[in-house]
C-alpha cells in the first residue's frame, strides 16, 4: 500500500510537470502565433510613419537652412528607389519631386497631408497616388523655401511596408516553430529522466509485494498444517502429541504476527513525511533503558554479558528528532539482532549526548557479517542465512526498519564488522 501511493504521488508529480510545462509552451506559442497575425502592419506602418516623418523634417531643416534648389534639395533626401520626396507650395503647386517631372504635375493643394502641413501641423495620409498608380505612405512637414511657407512630403509605397512586415512575419514564423520543436525535445527529455525512477519503482514495489507475499505464505502455511494435525491428533485420541503441535503453532503464530507488525511498521515509517507526527521528539536515553531493562531476560537466558554503560542519565541532553514509537523500533531491533546473532561473550550498549549530536552504539561479540553482506542486510528481506534468521524468529524487516528511523531522524548508522568476530552498529542523530 505505501509502494502504491508512493508510486502514485512520483506519478502525479510527472504528470504536473510535463502537463505544467506542455501547457505553458503552448499557450506561449498562440500568443505569439496571435500577435503575428494582429498588429503588425499596424507596427510597420507605424514605424514607416515615424521614420518618413524624420526625413521630411531633416528635409525642412536642409531647406530652411541653406540655398540648395528644390529640385537638388528633394533629390538628396529621396535615397532609396523606394522613397519618394515632393516639395508643395503654400499655393499648392508642387515645386520639386524626386521621381517626376514638377512641371507636369497636378496642384497637390487638396492633398490632405498636405493641407495639414500648409496649416502648420504634421499631415498623414494612406492612398493610391494619382500620379503613379499605387498605394502610398505620406507624411508632409511644414517646411519654408525661399522664405515662402512650403509643404516638405516623403512618400512610401505600402507594399514596402507589407513587404518588411511579411519579412518580419516568416522570421517569427520559423522562430516558433524552433521553440516548438526546442519544447518537444525537452519534454521528450524530462519524460524520459522522470520515467526512469518511476520504473525503478514499479520494480520495487513488484519485488517488495512478492517477497512480502512469500515471507507471509511461509507462516500461514505451517499454521494451516499445524491446526489440521491437532485436529486429527485430537481426533485419534493421541493426546501425548498435542502440546508439540500447539508450541510450534505458537511460534509460528508469533513470526506472523511479527511479519505483520513490522510491515505495518515500515509501511508508516515509509509514509512518515506524511503524517501528522514527525515532528515529534523524544529522549533517546529513556528509550534505550527501557528497551535495555525488557531485552536483559533473553541475553541472560543465553548466557551473554549484556552491558549499558547508563552514564548520561534521563534528561533533555540527548533529545532526538523521532517520535517515541519510531525509536524504540529502532533500539529494539538493534539489541535483538545482537543477542539473536550472538552464541557467547558481550553484548554492550553505550549512548553519548553531546550539545549537537547522539551516539548510540550496540557492539557484540557474535558471528559478524561477511563484507559482502554488510551494504545489503538494510534492504527488506535480506538475510545472510534465512534459515538461521527464521530460527530466531527474524524476518529480514529489523534493519530496514532502523534504517528507516535514522533516516527519518537526519542521522547515520554506520556498520563495522568481522566474520566471526562481532559487529558494531553506531547510529548518529543530530539533537532535536
Ligand atoms: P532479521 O529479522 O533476519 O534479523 P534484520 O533486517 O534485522 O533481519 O537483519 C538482516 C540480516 O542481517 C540478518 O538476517 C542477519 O543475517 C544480519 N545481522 C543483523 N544484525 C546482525 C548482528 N548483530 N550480527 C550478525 N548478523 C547480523
Amino acid at each position: 500500500m505505501a509502494h502504491a501511493k508512493r508510486i502514485g504521488r512520483a506519478a502525479g508529480w510527472r504528470f504536473w510537470l510535463i502537463g505544467g510545462y506542455i501547457v505553458i509552451a503552448l499557450m506561449l506559442a498562440i500568443f505569439w502565433g496571435f500577435s503575428l497575425l494582429t498588429p503588425i502592419d499596424q507596427v510597420e506602418e507605424d514605424q514607416q510613419n515615424q521614420s518618413l516623418e524624420s526625413i521630411a523634417n531633416a528635409g525642412s531643416v536642409m531647406l530652411a537652412n541653406s540655398d540648395v534648389s528644390a529640385q537638388d534639395a528633394v533629390d538628396k533626401l529621396a535615397s532609396s528607389d523606394s522613397l519618394r520626396i515632393t516639395l508643395v507650395g503654400d499655393d499648392g503647386r508642387v515645386l520639386a519631386d524626386s521621381q517626376d517631372d514638377a512641371d507636369d504635375m497636378q496642384s497637390h493643394a487638396q492633398r490632405p497631408e498636405i493641407v495639414s502641413a500648409l496649416d502648420g501641423e504634421v499631415g498623414r495620409d494612406r492612398r493610391v497616388s494619382e500620379t503613379e498608380g499605387v498605394e502610398y505612405l505620406y507624411v508632409a512637414v511644414p517646411a519654408n523655401y525661399q522664405g515662402q511657407a512650403a509643404a516638405l512630403r516623403a512618400a512610401t509605397p505600402v507594399s514596402q511596408v507589407d513587404s518588411l512586415a511579411q519579412g518580419f512575419r516568416t522570421t517569427s514564423l520559423i522562430m516558433l516553430c524552433v521553440v516548438i520543436a526546442l519544447t518537444a525535445i525537452v519534454a521528450f527529455f524530462v519524460i524520459r529522466l522522470t520515467a526512469r525512477p518511476v520504473g525503478r519503482l514499479e520494480r520495487v514495489r513488484t519485488d517488495f509485494v512478492a517477497n512480502a507475499s512469500h515471507e507471509l505464505k511461509t507462516p500461514v502455511a505451517g499454521i494451516r498444517l499445524l491446526s489440521e494435525s491437532i485436529e486429527r491428533a485430537s481426533k485419534d485420541g493421541d493426546v501425548d502429541i498435542i502440546p508439540v503441535f500447539t508450541e510450534r503453532l505458537n511460534k509460528e503464530s508469533q513470526r506472523l504476527q511479527n511479519l505483520v507488525t513490522e510491515l505495518l511498521d515500515l509501511s508508516r515509517l515509509e509514509n512518515g513525511g506524511l503524517g501528522g507526527r514527525n515532528k515529534e521528539t523524544c529522549d533517546l536515553a529513556s528509550v534505550v533503558s527501557t528497551s535495555y531493562e525488557t531485552h536483559v531476560g533473553k541475553a541472560r537466558l543465553k548466557g551473554l554479558e549484556f552491558v549499558y554503560d547508563d552514564g548520561v542519565g534521563s534528561d533533555e541532553l540527548c533529545r532526538v528528532n523521532l517520535p517515541p514509537a519510531d525509536a524504540s523500533l529502532l533500539v529494539d531491533n538493534l539489541l535483538d539482532n545482537a543477542i539473536n546473532y550472538t552464541d557467547e561473550g558481550t553484548v554492550e550498549v553505550s549512548l553519548s549526548c553531546t550539545d549537537s549530536k547522539v551516539t548510540l552504539s550496540v557492539r557484540d561479540t557474535g558471528i559478524g557479517i561477511p563484507t559482502a553482506d554488510q551494504e545489503r542486510i538494510f534492504e527488506r528481506f535480506y538475510r545472510v542465512d534465512k534459515g538461521h534468521s527464521r530460527e530466531m524468529g527474524g524476518t529480514g524487516l529489523g534493519l530496514s526498519l532502523v534504517r528507516h528511523a535514522v533516516e527519518r531522524a537526519k542521522g547515520v548508522i554506520t556498520l563495522d564488522s568481522t566474520l566471526g568476530k562481532g559487529s558494531t552498529f553506531t547510529v548518529i542523530l543530530p539533537k532535536a
